[in-house]
This record gives C-alpha cells, sequence and structure tokens, in this order.
C-alpha cells in the first residue's frame, strides 16, 4: 500500500495507470474509518486493478461553526485498517495543495442540493461537489463507491457526474449499522453512552415506518408524524427533519407511489446525527433486506 500525499504525484500515477490500461476505482472518504468505510472498499476492490481511497477532511463541506476542528483526525490508524482490505494507494492531500491561496471555483449541484440537509447545512453540498470532482480529476477513476447513509450526497455526485459528462461509475452501498441499528459514523463516537443508547431510536423509529408502508400506508404525512412523535418521547432527541422524498429526484413526496427514501436528522446533545431508510421496491432496498434477516 502506498500513500500519496501531493497532488501532482497522484496526478502522474493515474496517468501512468491509465496509460497501462488499469481500471481504478476509488472510495473518497474524510478519515476515522469504520466498519462502514471498509465496507465500500472491499465493494470497490473486485471492481478494477487498482483501490484509490482519499482521507481529507474538506473544509469547504463544513458550514461556519460546525465540527471541522474537532472531527477526528486519525491517520496512523487509517492507515493500519485500510491495508487488510487492499488499498493499493492512500491519497491523503495537504489542504494548502487542494484550496491554493488563490482558489476560487466551486461546484453547485442545483436542486437535489437543496431540501433535506441542503436546508440545515448552507454551502455543504457545494463543498462536496467540489472537492468530490477535484478528486476524479486527481485520481481519474473509473468507478467511485458512496454510501447510501449520506442518500442526498450520493444523488448529488450521481447528478453532477451526469450533468458535467464525467466518465466515472457512480455506485452506492447499504448504510452499516452497529449491532443495535444505529447507523455507523465518525460522529458516533461524540455521543456519551448515554446518549448513544438514545440513538438507536432513529432506525427503530425508520423501521416502524418502513413497517407500516409495507402494511399499506403509503401516504408519507402520517409516516413521518409517526416518526416525529417517535423520536419526540426522548426530550433529549432534537428533530430537525423527518421527511420522504423521490428517491431519485429527492423532491418531497406525499404519496409514495414510486419508491422513496425517508429521510431524517436529529441532534442529541451536540451531535448532528443523520440515517434514512428506503420505501419501495428497489434493488438496494432488496439487497438491505436480506442482510438484515
Ligand atoms: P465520510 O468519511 O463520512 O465522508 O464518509 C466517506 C464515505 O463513506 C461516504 O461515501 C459515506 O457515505 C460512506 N459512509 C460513511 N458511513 C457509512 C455507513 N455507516 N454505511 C455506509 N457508508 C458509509
Amino acid at each position: 500500500m502506498r500513500v500519496i500525499k501531493t497532488v501532482p504525484e497522484m496526478s502522474e500515477e493515474a496517468a501512468r495507470l491509465r496509460r497501462e490500461g488499469k481500471r481504478i476505482s476509488f472510495v473518497p472518504t474524510m478519515g476515522n474509518l469504520h466498519e462502514g468505510h471498509l465496507s465500500l472498499m472491499r465493494m470497490a476492490k473486485p471492481l478494477a486493478d487498482v483501490l484509490v481511497i482519499s482521507i481529507f477532511v474538506n473544509p469547504l463541506q463544513f458550514e461556519p461553526g460546525s465540527d471541522f476542528d474537532a472531527y477526528p483526525r486519525t491517520f496512523e490508524e487509517d492507515l493500519k485498517k485500510s491495508e487488510p482490505v487492499g488499498v493499493d494507494i492512500v491519497f491523503a492531500p495537504m489542504e494548502s495543495d487542494l484550496y491554493p491561496e488563490d482558489f476560487q471555483t466551486t461546484v453547485e449541484v442545483a436542486e437535489v442540493s437543496k431540501g433535506l440537509c441542503g436546508d440545515f447545512r448552507p454551502g455543504h453540498f457545494k463543498g462536496v461537489a467540489t472537492v468530490v470532482l477535484k478528486l476524479f480529476n486527481i485520481v481519474q477513476p473509473h468507478v467511485a463507491i458512496f454510501g447510501e447513509k449520506d442518500y442526498q450526497q450520493l444523488v448529488v455526485i450521481k447528478r453532477m457526474v451526469k450533468d458535467l459528462n464525467l466518465n466515472v461509475e457512480i455506485r452506492g452501498h447499504p448504510t452499516v449499522r452497529e449491532k443495535d441499528g444505529l447507523a455507523m459514523s465518525s460522529r458516533n463516537q461524540y455521543l456519551s453512552p448515554d446518549e448513544r443508547r438514545r440513538a438507536t431510536r432513529l432506525y427503530r423509529f425508520l423501521k416502524l415506518a418502513k413497517e407500516h408502508y409495507g402494511k399499506g400506508e403509503h401516504k408519507a404525512a402520517p409516516l413521518i408524524r409517526m416518526v416525529k412523535e417517535g423520536l419526540a418521547e426522548d426530550s433529549s432527541i432534537k428533530v430537525e427533519y423527518v421527511s420522504v422524498h423521490d428517491l431519485e429526484t429527492l423532491k418531497p413526496v406525499d404519496d409514495i407511489v414510486r419508491p422513496a427514501v425517508m429521510a431524517l436528522a436529529v441532534h442529541i446533545g451536540k451531535t448532528r446525527l443523520i440515517d434514512n431508510i428506503f420505501l419501495g421496491n428497489n434493488l438496494t432496498q432488496r439487497r438491505n433486506d436480506r442482510k438484515e434477516q
């Protein structure tokens, strides 16, 4: 496993690999790797000759006052976790290398960046789209994997790739969860033991909504109400949003007649957590269901 820390070195290596006809798969991360990240890497490994991951805490996607400084940085442990999964190259650029002082170009994916987290994290998806486009240009991947846990992010990236005619295939990976259902996240470690226990409520009520959907409740409003009420039973959970959206356009949905996603964001103490669940018959959902049985 090779660690590359500069943009020119990574660009040269990607160009060399491409010249040799090698396929490149790519998993961008902000490090502090957990089983969710490693699963994306395991999915990416057999899709190409060379697996590249990036570790970069992207300042552009942290809105003012958020946890950029506190975000856990665990580079040495991340390397130890990456190697056994078969990562070939870890690209860990310096902030000043990706964003020199005269940097001034950003990418905005207009519609699908609105709603959900977009309403509460101004500039977040602009930061995400910009860094991912830069990383794609440097790493030159044939295929890149993103987690469905950050579902809006996945849709934003897919939209950007389509709109800008990028030559990279985007694949989603189902959300990887702790045994008690909590979606894995680097931010879970901010939770106190008591908050961590309370956080299991998120997926519990998403699953309950899905169950009711399965029994024939295809109106979004009562399903949303059920989840909001369930979460509100714990006064330490502050709901930011619970909503149902079309799986592709992310437009809010009233009647669930096409595959949809129910998504939520909450604050527990100082920690912001997101999660989602698919409603409707899409392939990924069937895959998730099989795993949970
Ligand atoms: P991050 O380091 O949080 O930026 O995440 C890097 C990638 O890992 C993104 O594509 C995330 O969606 C994905 N990811 C993070 N947590 C999970 C999880 N629990 N399950 C699946 N994918 C995840």
